[in-house]
């Protein structure tokens, strides 16, 4: 019977499985989050924030706004029309999307 060790203890590779998903690791990379292994997949989902605009995790580093309830990497948080960086601007809300003040109308 093959055993893997990990976080000090022997599983059989069937018993070594995601805290959210319950497959079993395989060969692929896990996460830890309180003492649980998370697949890759589970934990961007579950522990990462995420910039709603552009759906990708804002991680250690990225410069981001909070605004509107929601995360938005600082190069996402723009007006819904015109694109415009709003990050540091005034901005309205409309819909739960930033507008700048010439759209916010
Ligand atoms: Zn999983
Ligand atoms: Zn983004
Ligand atoms: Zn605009």
């Amino acid at each position: 019977m093959d055993c893997l060790n990990a976080l000090d203890r022997q599983w059989h590779p069937e018993c070594f499985i995601c805290g959210y998903c319950n497959k079993p690791f395989g060969n692929n990379s896990f996460y830890l989050e309180d003492g649980l292994p998370y697949c890759e997949k589970d934990w961007n989902e579950l522990f990462t924030t995420k910039c709603i605009s552009c759906g990708f995790p804002i991680e250690a580093g990225d410069r981001w706004v909070e605004a509107l309830n929601n995360n938005y990497h600082s190069q996402c948080f723009k007006c819904s029309v015109c694109q415009k960086n709003l990050e540091g601007q005034s901005f309205y809300a409309k819909g739960g999307k930033p507008f700048c003040k010439a759209h916010a109308r």
